[in-house]
């Protein structure tokens, strides 16, 4: 990745020869160029102490790559692979079986290099007996949630990823990291900011690693426009304009339900708005306001909010606009404009699969819009993989519980503001960056 934006950014500074030729041929060379091994051995000395099972150490990959058939035209396309072997891999539990366990996680570990599924746990035994079938997991590997405390006797289990309604994701966390498990959790991390920091002192004190799942930090759509963000290449990027809507259904389901969701469409998808918008500019917001909309007498909105609309106030004076809302058909996209006679933004920019990065710079009395091609990776196998390789060489990973609290802090402030006719709230003044993220992803 880092290639590819080289590349890009050359071509975007050496006017108007881009091309999606171009840039074909030169990531093709970019990324051929990378050497995967060599970030791999030198990882070699990593601490794996405290794992159960085999130790396991990136050292161990395996790379397999055959002689490329393809001109130098198309040496964009992956050709082999450098996988940890089965046996090596970190061994996940996957805790709730419901839609996204189920259509998206699971299925990833197909394209995972470093994690494997190795246990369920689910309160529906027959459901999780198929589950485990369809995966190679023994059926001493399910657990419910009465007996998951058990998890604790169980050395082909490294890490738990929690996938439950966002108001279990605290029992669960703790149970977990007491059971002496790593625990990747999925977001909302919870729903308070107090809620946040016991899960994360649970983990501290059980000397365990907590990362919350956001996966578009790992996605290279996103990483990009991030690293155009950061390296300034179309100026400073000045305002954020950024929607995620979808249209909800089933009015009995627990999103519309606050003790289980601890809210609306602003934890489940206005929380890409927050992390995104944080994320890209690696700022925090010092300042939020917010207002909400809910239709009247809409059975679906009943406990929890349909809409909001919220600014984000940055320390470099960057502004984020942001609306998110549970009654609209599905769209998700941001752009990001900057000072220096240029855009940039995705969309779609937060769905699971097909995003596509846009971007515009003005030469002169010309504008030159494209839409660079870059190729597609699992999200979610990507997150997990990060977290694998986190546990494996004893690193903080790149979205710990830290980054999961801090958007707690600014959904309450946005919460607050909306309370009070979108009046201003102020967040403590961060003018760190990446202040709460830790060791990057490799990219490769
Ligand atoms: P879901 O309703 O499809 O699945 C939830 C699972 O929890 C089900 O298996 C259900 O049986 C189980 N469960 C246990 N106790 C329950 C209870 N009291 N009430 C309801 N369900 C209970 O939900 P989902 O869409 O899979 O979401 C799970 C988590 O994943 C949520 O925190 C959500 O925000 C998150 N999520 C993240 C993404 C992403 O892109 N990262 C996408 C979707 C969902």
């Amino acid at each position: 990745m880092n290639s590819i934006n080289q590349l890009l950014n050359n071509m975007l500074a050496g006017g108007g020869a881009f091309n999606r030729r171009a840039f074909l041929e030169n990531t093709g060379k970019g990324i051929l160029a990378t050497s995967i091994i060599g970030e791999l051995a030198s990882c070699a000395s990593s601490d794996a102490q405290g794992l159960a099972g085999p130790v396991k150490s990136l050292a161990d990959t395996i790379s397999v790559k055959p002689p490329t058939q393809h001109a130098p035209s198309e040496q964009h396309q992956e050709t082999g692979v450098t996988v940890l072997p089965h046996n090596k891999r970190i061994g996940y539990a996957i805790v709730g079986l419901g839609e996204l366990a189920l259509g998206q996680i699971l299925p990833a570990f197909s394209a995972s290099k470093y994690a494997k599924p190795v246990a369920l746990v689910s309160g529906d035994a027959e459901k999780a007996k198929k589950v485990a079938a369809q995966y190679g997991i023994p059926e001493k590997n399910i657990y419910n949630y009465q007996n998951f405390d058990d998890i604790r006797s169980n050395p082909e289990i490294d890490s738990v990823y929690i996938v439950l309604p966002n108001a279990m994701h605290e029992e669960f966390v703790v149970r977990a990291a007491k059971a002496g498990k790593h625990v990747l959790c999925e977001k909302p991390m919870t729903t308070s900011s107090k809620s946040a920091q016991i899960m994360i002192d649970a983990c501290k004190k059980a000397g365990k690693k907590l990362m919350v799942a956001y996966r578009i930090q790992y996605e290279p759509h996103n990483r990009m426009a991030m690293q155009w963000a950061r390296s300034k290449h179309f100026g400073n990027v000045k305002v954020i304009s950024s929607n995620n809507v979808q249209n909800i259904g089933n009015p009995a389901q627990w999103r519309l339900h606050k003790a289980l969701s601890g809210g609306g469409s602003l934890p489940d998808i206005g929380l890409y708005n927050i992390n995104t918008n944080r994320f890209l500019l690696g700022e925090e917001p010092h300042t939020v306001m917010a207002t909400t909309h809910t239709t009247p007498n809409d059975i679906r909105f009943k406990e929890v909010e349909e809409a909001v609309m919220f600014q984000m106030l940055f320390p470099s004076g960057a502004i984020a606009n942001n609306t998110c809302s549970y009654g609209a058909h599905n769209s998700k996209h941001y752009r990001c404009y900057a000072d220096n006679g240029g855009w940039f933004g995705l969309d779609p920019a937060f769905d699971y699969a097909g995003l596509q990065i846009e971007a515009s710079q003005a030469q002169g009395k010309i504008e030159t819009k494209m839409q660079p091609l870059i190729p597609e990776k699992k999200q979610f196998a990507l997150e997990m993989d990060h977290f694998a390789q986190c546990i494996i060489e004893n690193k903080v990973p790149y979205t710990p519980g830290e980054e999961g609290l801090q958007d707690q802090k600014i959904m309450e402030a946005i919460y607050e503001s909306a309370a009070n006719n979108g009046k201003p709230v102020k967040l403590e003044m961060i003018t760190t960056l990446d202040t709460f993220r830790g060791t990057p992803p490799k990219e490769d």
